[in-house]
């Protein structure tokens, strides 16, 4: 599948996936890609590495910036309204001061959460941990009969190969069990 690419793009989030938008669509033709980020670089969950690589490809990174409202004209994108940011102690607040940047495209990159509701059931509840599922070393949950493995666990390091080396890990620990007591 192809997606169309704007000429003046802007990015929200400070993360990988901004970082990896934000280079894509740089390389995939657009003009500008400006990255928008509500607190200061040194905050950022990309990696210096992914900061260098978007600036060498032209991108520009702004800082202490949270956006309010995306504009738009005659049903298309023209906008985003922004507001600067600054910390108030350890309370990251919004200075009222707003700035509008010209965007024909925005990309919202500003993770996930995961939301357990619909996996709990039968009296049983899916233990988190810091927002991610709980699993013991064989990818058992606290579920009876689920096992996790990849992004979505506690522990894990958000890479491919973690994830498809802990679902063959899971595999095997679902064929012993089911091979052990005629059940899982
Ligand atoms: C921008 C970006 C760049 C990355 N670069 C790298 C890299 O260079 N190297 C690397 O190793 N890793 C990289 N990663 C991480 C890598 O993509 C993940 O670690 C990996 O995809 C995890 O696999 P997973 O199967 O756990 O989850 P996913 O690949 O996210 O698969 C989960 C699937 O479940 C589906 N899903 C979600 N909820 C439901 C639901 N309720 N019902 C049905 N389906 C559902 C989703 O649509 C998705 O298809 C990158 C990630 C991102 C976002």
């Amino acid at each position: 599948a192809s997606l169309p690419v704007g000429r003046r793009v802007v990015v929200i989030g400070g993360g990988m996936t901004a970082i990896d938008a934000a280079v894509q669509s740089k390389l995939l033709g657009a003009e500008e890609v400006t990255i928008c980020y509500r607190r200061g670089q040194e905050h950022m969950n990309a990696s210096e590495f992914e900061q260098d690589l978007a600036a060498a490809n032209g991108v520009t990174i702004r800082h202490w910036l949270q956006p309010k409202r995306v504009i738009a004209a005659g049903g298309k994108v023209s906008g985003i309204e922004l507001e600067y940011t600054a910390m108030d102690g350890d309370k990251l607040v919004g200075t009222g001061e707003r700035l509008t940047l010209v965007a024909d495209q925005v990309f919202k990159a500003i993770g996930q959460s995961f939301v357990p509701a619909a996996l709990n059931g039968s009296g049983a509840l899916l233990a988190l941990e810091g927002g991610r599922i709980k699993v013991d070393v064989e990818g058992r949950t606290s579920l009876p009969n689920v096992w996790a493995g990849g992004d979505c666990i506690f522990g894990g390091d958000d890479l491919t190969v973690s994830a498809v080396a802990q679902g063959r890990d899971a595999a095997e620990s679902i064929h012993r069990a089911l091979t052990s007591n005629g059940r899982a």
